[in-house]
């Protein structure tokens, strides 16, 4: 007996896009089948997707829930968590998302993995990984530590090139420990995750704008601007380089240089992956000037618009892979508190949207296929980060993972609509579909705005990345 028979959709499979029906029994998908081929009668429950498209559920590879951030009178603030983050996600078709645990203070790796355990355990609605995020002074054993989580099924580790703001300290890693982080993952199997700016020049710009009185935070992209990326990049790009088998996933990208560092990186055949975020695609600096203009911001920065197109060209030349949030969800008041460029919060509150938003800019306003949407906001980052074929596929065996989307579904997304905080990025953006229902493992989490996932349905994922992601530029 199958569990769940969802028919007549359009659906979105590795093969390309298919009308057909597909069956589910417990907590994966049985089979992908022609239409009526199986009978109602052997489902325990029938749905109808006539006129719908079902794609994979959407997979957010960077996040950051219940996540510390140092408000600007020096006060702690605890964004939003994977209750009520994972939550949102759900109704905006997101099943799964990678957070980070905080490798520091002189605790193993291990020791950050089992901390942040502590936050999403029994926590989070949707399937979640985490990317270990290395801190300053890692202990002279992280290189087997790092070996051993890798093997342990924690393969990603986020390395940053800055500590983004003067104040902050403890994010940077030097040169000498990332080259030695690149031999353990070239080694092991691992994917670095990296946050690259060139910390030299955001320092100078910072001390330089402040010395000019030009110190509001509308002036972000001089700081975290054009040259920070393409030096960053290319430097961390060589050292890849260099440590032969290094894979390297690009967080973020924000600047046409990015684009095109990544775009050299791969013509020389490295294993290289571009990430970019949906307000980088949709936003840019020139944003900053409107009515709480800091709910559009992210660092590295809002770029301009000719840094947008270069972006927008890299989806479709093979240079960005995935669109991700950043998510830290917090409210509108404590996301407007800063206003000055070195203490507005980075971050952004967009994992419910997500799909929606990218589906009316990619499929509806650019003519993208469904294929390349989904690759874009689900399979993508399933293949990349080494989830994939359990996530983002529709296809026999794979985790039954699915979101229905109804495009025929008109109207403008609203903050007071959304399950997430009290404002949105993208107020009043135009929609063309919006999912209708989510499936994460066979279990029907959201459907027709009803809520009926708990704190306790989401997995822990462990991973390995594929080999033929490491060994080239796949993808
Ligand atoms: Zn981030």
């Amino acid at each position: 007996m199958l569990d769940l028979l969802i028919r007549g959709g359009d659906v979105v499979t590795p093969q390309g896009v298919v009308r057909c029906d597909v069956a589910v029994a417990g907590e994966t998908i049985a089979a992908v089948a022609a239409p009526d081929a199986l009978p109602a009668q052997t489902a325990q429950r029938v749905i109808d997707a006539t006129g719908l498209i079902v794609m994979p559920g959407g997979i957010d590879p960077h996040v950051h829930l219940h996540h510390v951030w140092i408000k600007p009178d020096g006060t702690p603030l605890i964004t939003a968590g994977p209750e009520q983050v994972g939550r949102a996600a759900l109704h905006g078709g997101t099943t799964t998302f990678i957070d980070f645990a905080y490798w520091r203070d002189g605790a193993s790796a291990r020791e950050a993995i089992e901390t942040r355990d502590k936050d999403f355990v029994g926590k989070s609605p949707c399937d979640w990984a985490y990317h270990i995020m290395l801190h300053s002074e890692p202990p002279p054993e992280f290189p087997q530590q790092l070996a051993e989580a890798i093997q342990a099924g924690y393969p990603t580790l986020k390395i940053f090139t800055t500590n983004i703001l003067p104040s902050r300290s403890g994010r940077m890693i030097d040169f000498g420990d990332i080259w030695e982080a690149f031999q353990v993952l070239a080694r092991e199997g691992g994917l670095g995750v990296i946050h690259a700016e060139d910390n030299d020049i955001v320092m100078h710009m910072y001390a330089k704008l402040i010395r000019e009185g030009r110190i509001d935070f509308a002036h972000m992209a001089e700081v975290h601007n054009q040259l920070s990326e393409d030096l960053s990049f290319r430097r961390v790009l060589r050292l890849a380089e260099s440590v032969s088998g290094t894979a390297l996933y690009m967080m973020h990208v924000s600047a046409g240089t990015g684009v095109a560092a990544i775009a050299d990186a791969r013509r020389k055949r490295l294993p290289v992956y571009g990430e970019t975020l949906h307000q980088y695609l949709i936003y840019s600096s020139d944003d900053y000037k409107r009515p709480n203009g800091q709910i559009y911001h992210t660092y590295p920065s809002l770029k301009s618009q000719e840094d947008q197109k270069a972006l927008w060209m890299g989806t479709t030349n093979g240079s960005i892979h995935c669109v991700a949030t950043d998510e830290l969800c917090c409210t509108l008041r404590d996301k407007t508190l800063g206003k000055r460029i070195d203490d507005t919060t980075g971050g952004n509150s967009g994992v419910e949207p997500r799909l929606g938003v990218m589906y009316t800019e990619m499929v509806v306003r650019r003519g993208y296929s469904l294929s390349q949407y989904v690759d874009l906001v689900s399979t993508n980052a399933a293949k990349i980060m080494g989830l994939y074929p359990r996530k983002g596929a529709i296809a026999a065996g794979s985790d039954a993972d699915m979101t229905i989307l109804d495009p025929t579904r008109r109207g403008n997304v609203r903050a007071a609509d959304l399950h997430e905080t009290d404002y949105t990025p993208w107020e009043g953006h135009e929609i063309f579909a919006w999912p209708v229902t989510t499936i994460l493992r066979g279990k029907v989490m959201v459907e027709s705005g009803r809520y009926r996932g708990s704190s306790q349905d989401g997995k822990y994922l462990k991973r390995k990345i594929a080999t033929a992601i490491r060994n080239g530029p796949a993808l």
